[in-house]
């Protein structure tokens, strides 16, 4: 099936209170024009470097969200411009990335990225590290920044029971930061769900998915 096919079998099969994040990381300009033209405009990508020549070449009403690991010293590259940035965790990295939106006149919208999974390799802060910075004088001193929700990745496993109860995890941490009322803290997004996982996230709660290779087809590394 086509790219367009794709997409629009996706989108069709989803809530409307979820946001599609087409994830093109690895993907040619071209596909991303693929589903560009469907109507789509929201995309991630994982590598700054990529996703700034990505944007620079590619209509400016797409919105960008850097949804990978992201290195503080590369966080200038994509200020100007960068709509959403997923993988927020660590209180140095805000700190960067409000910096950063200072010097564009921008606020940037982040998502604090919480480890939900079993997996030593994934990236993330505990839910009780987060509540901490959130609730953080130094955190209200940033006005160039909005913290507007959680992101997470389940653990790469078949047993559906361990990534239910990673997913119920963001869901019960996002509703526990819910009544605080902080002016940069405004939580109305969880990220979560890829492609094989989608469909038990949005079951979760999920109101964010970034969905790749069912999209874009299978990513070659090489
Ligand atoms: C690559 C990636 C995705 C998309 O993965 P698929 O399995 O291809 O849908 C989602 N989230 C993050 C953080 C990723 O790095």
């Amino acid at each position: 099936m086509s790219i367009t096919d794709n997409l629009q079998n996706i989108k069709s099969s989803i809530p409307k209170h979820v946001t599609l994040v087409a994830v093109s990381k690895t993907k040619p300009v071209s596909d991303i024009m693929e589903a560009y033209n469907t109507g789509h405009k929201i995309f991630g990508e994982n590598k700054i470097q990529d996703m700034v020549e990505k944007y620079e070449v590619m209509p400016k009403d797409i919105e960008w969200h850097m949804i990978g690991h992201v290195q503080r010293n590369k966080v200038k590259y994509m200020a100007s411009f960068v709509s959403l940035i997923h993988g927020v965790d660590n209180f140095k990295l805000l700190q960067e990335i409000n910096k950063q939106a200072l010097k564009h006149d921008r606020i940037i919208n982040c998502l604090l990225q919480i480890k939900i999974a079993s997996e030593d390799s994934k990236f993330g802060m505990r839910p009780n590290e987060a509540s901490e910075i959130i609730q953080s004088e130094k955190f209200s001193e940033l006005k160039n920044i909005r913290v507007v929700g959680l992101m997470g990745m389940a653990t790469f496993t078949q047993d559906k029971e361990q990534v239910v109860k990673e997913f119920n995890l963001l869901k019960s941490t996002f509703d526990s930061f819910k009544k605080l009322e902080i002016f940069n803290f405004k939580p109305k997004t969880i990220s979560m769900g890829m492609s094989g996982d989608y469909k038990l996230a949005i079951a979760c709660g999920s109101t964010m998915i970034r969905v790749g290779s069912s999209i874009f087809g299978v990513r070659n590394y090489n």
